[in-house]
């Protein structure tokens, strides 16, 4: 079982602001495979026109989706950056409000369409994480 931490500093942080229609996710993917982050941390907010989460079973281990076809607003957005299967992978939690200011969220799946989108993304340069499968939860876990 591996249980620890350690300490990163930040090597580069980016700000910047994702494109109108395009999915939340993959630009999101896009931007850590470009820039090469092997860990790291997500931070958006901004809307969206619809989403996509999950919600994970912790008995049949795997997720469930949630839809929703509505404007939204992406009240937080967090995520971290680690390698999975030798490529930098996104982690990424959504909460997101409709225009009642109800919330919803889970874990951010493709099919999430941007309204708009501003990012902040920090690099901890060469501290690279690893995800390892973790058979108690059915997760693919930091190997720390
Ligand atoms: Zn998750």
């Amino acid at each position: 079982m591996f249980m620890g931490y350690k300490n990163v500093s930040v090597e580069r942080r980016f700000i910047g602001r994702f494109p109108h229609g395009s999915d939340l996710l993959q630009e999101i993917n896009k931007l850590i495979t470009q820039e090469n982050i092997l860990s790291g941390e997500i931070r958006i907010i901004g809307a969206v026109s619809k989403a996509v989460f999950g919600y994970y079973n912790s008995e049949s281990k795997n997720y469930i989706y949630i839809s929703k076809d509505e404007h939204m607003e992406i009240l937080n957005c967090i995520g971290n950056i680690s390698v999975k299967d030798g490529k930098p992978f996104a982690h990424v939690h959504i909460t997101l409000a409709d225009k009642h200011g109800n919330a919803y969220g889970g874990h951010l799946m493709e099919g999430t369409i941007i309204f708009a989108a501003e990012f902040v993304i920090t690099d901890y340069g060469d501290n690279k994480l690893e995800r390892v499968y973790d058979e108690t939860t059915g997760l693919q876990l930091w190997n720390i």
